[in-house]
């Protein structure tokens, strides 16, 4: 018996090419003031990644409270 192996996720078709590398240019997509702060959804308009980050204060700078998801 042999076992054959199985394709590759991008042989099937099913996987996006991931974008050629550079600087995300977030732009805000949503605000929702939360007991945490605001929480804000991030789109880049270059490759439509989305990430969510946290205003913990009004002054504050937001943070990454997300990881990076790439859309296909
Ligand atoms: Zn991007």
């Amino acid at each position: 018996m042999t076992a054959s192996p199985s394709p590759a996720p991008a042989a099937l078709g099913c996987v996006a090419p991931a974008p050629a590398p550079h600087a995300h240019a977030w732009i805000t997509r949503s605000r929702h003031p939360t007991s945490e702060g605001v929480v804000v959804y991030v789109q880049c308009v270059e490759c439509g990644s989305l990430r969510t980050d946290l205003i913990a204060a009004p002054a504050a700078v937001p943070t990454a409270w997300s990881r990076i998801v790439r859309t296909p």
